[in-house]
């Protein structure tokens, strides 16, 4: 019974850590803990090395906080605070134990080996999922480029120009990893005899830093020399990395002056990438850069449609009609909404009429329709500092109305699609230089002033 129990909530730990965290950097380096004790709400856990403790105190034990007008600011959560705040956990201690067998290396080798069985590039690449192939890819307005520039590299047409490396980037959900990975199975299909590696930012760190504390950087650099194809996936990961980035730079470097194919995804486009070296930065840029934008009615139809084929959900076309109309996000969302149809279906056995997919999506549908406006921006900042409406959109150059004005300026830009010029029009025929302006302080400023950061934040909840 105790012995379950302690199973049960060392469980519900790693889940909590895994949720927060994410599988990539989870399964890369959270999953190396191994539970010791746990006494008055004090959790001790063991990892096998003084390396892996201090890189794991350092990057994810605690969160990073700003002192700001004598008060602290969380800027990003670490183990420490989640689990106090998700488990009631008040103290997390980490020792090291060169015994503790850790299940990370059981995990790591599941996890991490490479798509070629030949040669010598193993343990390098990450498992392709089986669904991500271009037969399951929907090609519509939003990706059509990036389509056609992966069939061109993969068929090596020559287009007169240089599409080696080739850089994909766009939002979450908008299929990059599908992307990618699909042409990692066209490689891998039509070189039989080649390496083909697909593997994220944040698995080359993980390996990059194995190496270092392995005394193994040349096995390292040696591997990723003999690379063909390299697909290297969520590259935001790198930023502020600078041992990682420079490592990367000189694998890319050897691999183009070689000839050899790198293809990349990134959730920003190279010159929005923030911390990352400029030479780096040029090179990523120096192939062909495509993004994917988010999906018309179309795509989301046939993605729906596609996706309902593959899963086995049964319905008609007035659910695909529907899903299209409503979820108007990201491909995944929209892949999401048919998973928790077929769910209904599978476990409920309901049959899927529009009137329980207006019910089973109700939560998605809900939070699509209450699109954010200028006009609620406006009021509910007011409405914040205790202004009023015809204020926020007056010209009186008072603090206490200019600096809501900006404010609501940079909530309108970050939460809806309007351009500068649109903004400023609503806001009482502003130049749209005013509002350029008014953002670019804004941003600045909330790293470094809690009033503003929490007025941002306080107002974008009421928003939501
Ligand atoms: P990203 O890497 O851009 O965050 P993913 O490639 O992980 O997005 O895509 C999220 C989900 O949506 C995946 O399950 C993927 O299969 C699906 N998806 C995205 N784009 C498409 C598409 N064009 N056709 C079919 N499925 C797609
Ligand atoms: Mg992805």
């Amino acid at each position: 019974m105790l012995e379950f129990s302690k199973n049960d909530f060392w469980l519900n730990i790693k889940n909590v850590l895994q949720g927060e965290f994410g599988i990539e950097i989870y399964n890369s380096w959270l999953s190396k803990f191994n539970f010791v004790s746990f006494n008055n709400q004090n959790l001790v856990i063991s990892v096998e090395t003084q390396f892996i403790k201090e890189w794991i105190s350092r990057e994810f034990l605690n969160g990073q906080k700003r002192k700001i007008n004598g008060q602290y600011v969380v800027l990003k959560k670490g183990i420490k605070e989640i689990l106090l705040e998700r488990l009631n956990i008040k103290s997390v201690e980490i020792i090291v134990d060169k015994n503790s067998k850790s299940e990370f290396i059981q995990e790591s080798i599941n996890n991490v080996h490479s798509i070629s069985e030949n040669g010598n590039v193993c343990n390098i690449g990450t498992e392709l999922n089986q669904l991500y192939t271009f037969e399951n890819f929907v090609i519509g307005e939003s990706n059509k480029l990036a389509m056609s520039v992966a069939q061109s590299i993969i068929n090596e047409e020559n287009l007169g120009f240089d599409v080696n490396p080739f850089f994909i980037y766009g939002e979450v959900g908008l299929g990059k990893t599908h992307l990618m990975q699909a042409m990692a199975w066209e490689f891998k299909n039509k070189y039989k005899n080649k390496n083909v590696v697909y593997l994220s930012a944040e698995k080359f760190m993980y390996l990059f830093v194995q190496s270092l504390q392995n005394k193994d950087i040349e096995t390292f650099k040696s591997k990723f020399r003999n690379v063909d194809v390299l697909l290297i996936d969520d590259l935001q990961f790198i930023a502020g990395k600078e041992g990682t980035q420079k490592e990367f730079f000189y694998t890319f470097n050897a691999l183009l002056s070689d000839n050899k194919k790198i293809i990349m995804a990134c959730d920003k486009a190279p010159v929005n990438m923030e911390n990352i070296d400029n030479q780096l930065k040029s090179r990523m840029s120096s192939g062909i850069v495509v993004d994917i934008l988010k999906p018309d009615y179309e795509m989301r139809y046939k993605i729906a449609k596609q996706k309902a084929e593959i899963l086995g959900l049964k319905c008609n076309d007035e659910v695909y009609e529907f899903i299209a109309t409503n979820i108007i996000t990201t491909n995944r969302d929209v892949e999401g909404a048919i998973k928790k149809l077929l769910i209904n279906q599978k476990f409920l056995n309901q049959e899927i009429t529009i009137e329980v997919v207006q019910n089973v999506l109700k939560d998605n549908l809900i939070a699509n329709k209450k699109s954010i406006n200028i006009d609620a921006i406006q009021q509910k900042t007011a409405d914040y500092f205790k202004i009023t409406k015809a204020e926020i959109l007056s010209d009186k150059r008072d603090r206490k109305f200019s600096l809501p004005r900006q404010i609501a300026f940079y909530l309108s830009k970050i939460l809806t699609k309007k351009s500068f010029p649109e903004i400023g029009r609503e806001f009482g025929n502003k130049n749209h230089a005013t509002v350029i302006f008014a953002c670019n302080k804004i941003t600045k400023e909330l790293e470094i002033d809690i009033e503003i950061a929490e007025a941002v934040d306080k107002i974008t909840k009421m928003l939501k």
